[in-house]
């Protein structure tokens, strides 16, 4: 049988060959390191970890990417079993002892009768020839292979760094500060007239957040990574730093905006928040992307009227990361639209983290074995960490017609704003309490999205063809 083709021996590429092999397909991954290397990556070895050995939360019980755990468990994922066996301490979090990590996947993959490991760099696309293949080359992608992707993609397919504004959960915005209003109520497609939430700032917020942000501890590019600001993407901080006025002519412009809590009050600035995915529980600041340290980023944007409690999905951020504009490009099960035997996984889909990427890669490798001997899997669905993950990369997230929909697709991590809201009265107050205390509710919400997820899951694997067999 012709083997299928996975490029790129990372998290995702690791998982997504291991699956292929444990359904029974020969399978050939072509790992470029050490003929070539990237930035990051520092051996020879498969799934190497380039920059912290955690693993983040190990709780299926309370945390997103800890019900991802859970979940890729399930399917026999190589990448979780592996990380299991070479845990290091590390409280709550599943941290791994990273050479033991990547040597046991090298060995495991090595080892397998179906799975062959070839050194070399894919130049260019990968041939035709190959038939289904999956790129699973990562936020370092070589350059050539890159460019190809470009030239096949279009031009603003492909982006090379992601310029991340903080992603704010809908429902910790205090909405008797904030409003939704849209600049002079305008309507678009599909729009309200009422399309972003509103945090209005008086002189005196307003320049001690500019200097805050200004003052603000940051970090730098790494030298490798070039400065790459362009217009209309300058980190918020260094608008800060241009002067006091600068951010209330840019992103903060108070035109066009009355404040509905206080109509007579004009606010100095505003901050506006624009929803992020199609349930409309993750909202965008927009035109916050930054380089401030998380711990500065949370302080300082919590000093912002209405967002005193943000919980935040995620913190901003700028760095050099190659992921193609997904939702358009892709289709559900993860191929390019314009040439489907390309399929891709991991963090050039626009996923974001180790776990997430091996999920995706997990998730790559089912869909081709499944391809393969002519079965069609369909995604889990979208109360599954792994759904909830796959809808935000192929199609959950919101194009934007001022952006062109393009450049608001921004990497993200797993988080329960992507999953599909709970049913009303799927939570039930404690018995004999006539209120639900906030953090209460919070943490049964949670525990309940847990349980959903995971039930889901295993329903979906149980319907699912038999394309994996369970890791042993
Ligand atoms: P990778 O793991 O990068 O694997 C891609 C593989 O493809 C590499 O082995 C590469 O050598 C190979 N390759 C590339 N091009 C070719 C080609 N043309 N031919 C053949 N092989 C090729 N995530 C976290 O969760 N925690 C962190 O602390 C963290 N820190 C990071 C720090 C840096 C500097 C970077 C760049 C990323 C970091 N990430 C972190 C994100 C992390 O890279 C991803 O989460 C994860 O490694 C991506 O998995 P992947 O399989 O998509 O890509």
């Amino acid at each position: 049988e012709a083997p299928i083709h996975v490029v790129g021996g990372g998290l995702a590429g690791s998982e997504a060959a291991w699956q292929i092999a444990q359904a029974g397909l020969p399978v050939i991954l072509h790992e470029m390191r050490p003929v070539r290397g990237t930035e990051a990556h520092k051996t020879d070895g498969l799934a190497e970890l380039v920059c912290s050995n955690s693993f983040r939360s190990d709780d299926a019980t309370a945390n997103a990417v800890g019900v991802l755990h859970a979940e890729m468990r399930l399917a026999g994922s190589l990448i979780m079993a592996t990380a299991d066996r070479h845990q290091v301490p590390a409280g709550g979090a599943l941290a791994v002892d990273r050479e033991g990590f990547s040597a046991a996947v090298s060995q495991a993959l090595a080892e397998h009768p179906l799975a062959t490991i070839e050194r070399g760099e894919v130049e260019g696309l990968p041939p035709q020839e190959w038939g289904t293949t999956i790129v699973a080359t990562g936020p370092l992608t070589a350059p050539s292979l890159a460019e190809a992707i470009r030239a096949a993609t279009g031009a603003d397919a492909l982006a090379f760094f992601d310029a991340i504004a903080p992603i704010v959960h809908f429902d910790s915005i205090d909405m008797d500060k904030a409003w939704f209003q849209s600049r002079y109520d305008k309507v678009g497609p599909g729009g309200t007239g009422k399309d972003y939430v509103n945090c209005p700032l008086d002189r005196e917020t307003y320049e001690r957040f500019v200097a805050a942000l200004a003052e603000g501890d940051r970090t730098e590019f790494k030298e490798w990574e070039g400065t790459p600001y362009f217009d209309g993407c300058l980190p918020i901080e260094v608008m800060a730093e241009r002067g006091p006025e600068t951010l209330r002519h840019g992103p903060m412009k108070p035109m066009g905006l009355t404040n509905a809590h206080q109509p007579d009050v004009k606010p100095y600035a505003v901050v506006q928040l624009r929803q992020d995915n199609a349930l409309g529980t993750l909202y965008n600041m927009v035109g916050f992307q930054t380089k401030l340290r998380y711990g500065a980023q949370a302080d300082i944007f919590r000093m912002i009227p209405g967002l005193e409690n943000a919980e935040f999905a995620r913190l901003g951020g700028l760095h050099r990361n190659t992921y193609l504009n997904s939702p358009v490009l892709l289709d559900p099960t993860l191929r390019l639209r314009a040439r489907p035997h390309l399929r891709f996984a991991g963090q050039i889909t626009g996923c974001e983290g180790y776990v997430e990427s091996a999920a995706v890669g997990l998730m790559a490798g089912r869909f081709t074995s499944a391809e393969r001997r002519g079965r069609t899997l369909h995604a889990p669905p979208d109360t599954t960490a792994t759904g909830a993950l796959l809808a935000h990369i192929t199609g959950g997230h919101l194009a934007h017609e001022e952006d062109g929909g393009k450049r608001s697709f921004q990497p993200m991590n797993v988080n329960f704003g992507l999953f599909a809201p709970l049913e009303p009265g799927a939570i039930q107050k404690p018995e004999g309490q006539k209120r639900f205390r906030g953090k209460e509710k919070a943490a049964a919400k949670k525990s309940a999205l847990c349980r959903r997820a995971l039930a889901d899951f295993a329903a979906w694997l149980e319907r699912a063809p038999d394309t994996a067999l369970a890791a042993e």
